[in-house]
């Protein structure tokens, strides 16, 4: 399950990620409305914590645009101000809902896992690409029908890169995404966690989907 969080203010967005990744959701963190749009261009999510206050196309922008697209991923909205014309206006832009800062960050968990139970029955919980299956509720990988042992590490990781296949993820975003690490350790921590994914879904198999893109970082993909 994966949670893009909207918030320029980087302390609130790293509290937030924090508490939902304690709640085994893979969260990504924007702090523009103009980075938010192409975040959630570039992969899916399952819900997005989307503040109203940003700087340049706030967060009722960023929603407008989204609802105007025919994006329907659940959004809950945080506003500094609790005013209700706000709150209207925010549901009125598409909002699924709505809270007030400041808040205790167990009731935006507790909102963030509802949003996506109820928006659950429609979104994939299967990911497929080519012949590599990954079922998010079983937590259970196969290739070719032949199940895949895989750690939490591998699994997150495996997750994160097929739930945008194609696309081209760097070392840092994945330290961040599958490690919360927000800093270079230092280590080649993903390059060896890769090496060992690549031995457990592509050896012995054609294609190969696990992509190395030099000097940008690492895909799910089928190249032709
Ligand atoms: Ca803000």
């Amino acid at each position: 399950m994966r949670v893009l969080v909207v918030e320029d203010e980087k302390k609130t967005a790293a509290f937030i990620r924090r508490a939902l990744q304690d709640e085994g959701f893979l969260v990504d963190v924007c702090h523009s409305g103009d980075a938010a749009l192409s975040a959630a261009s570039a992969a899916s999510f399952d819900a997005v914590v989307l503040d109203i206050m940003l700087p340049g196309l706030d967060g009722l922008g960023v929603l407008r645009a989204w609802r105007s697209a025919g994006r329907v991923t659940p959004v809950l909205l945080l506003s500094a101000r609790g005013d209700v014309n706000e709150r209207v206006a925010g549901l009125d832009a598409g909002a699924d809902d709505y809270l007030g800062k400041p808040f205790v960050i167990a009731e935006l968990s507790a909102r963030v896992r509802a949003l996506v139970r109820r928006a659950g029955d429609t979104k994939t919980t299967m990911l497929t690409v080519a012949d590599l299956s990954l079922d998010t509720i079983r937590r259970q990988a196969s290739r070719s029908g032949t199940a895949v042992e895989l750690t939490t590490r591998e699994f997150r990781l495996l997750e994160y890169l097929m739930r945008s296949p194609g696309r081209v993820c760097s070392r840092m975003a994945l330290l961040e995404a599958v490690w919360d690490c927000h800093f270079d350790p230092g280590t080649n921590v993903v390059d060896v966690t890769i090496k060992r994914l690549r031995e457990k879904i592509d050896a012995g198999f054609q294609p190969k989907l696990v992509q190395t893109v030099r000097g940008l970082g690492y895909a799910i993909t089928i190249i032709e």
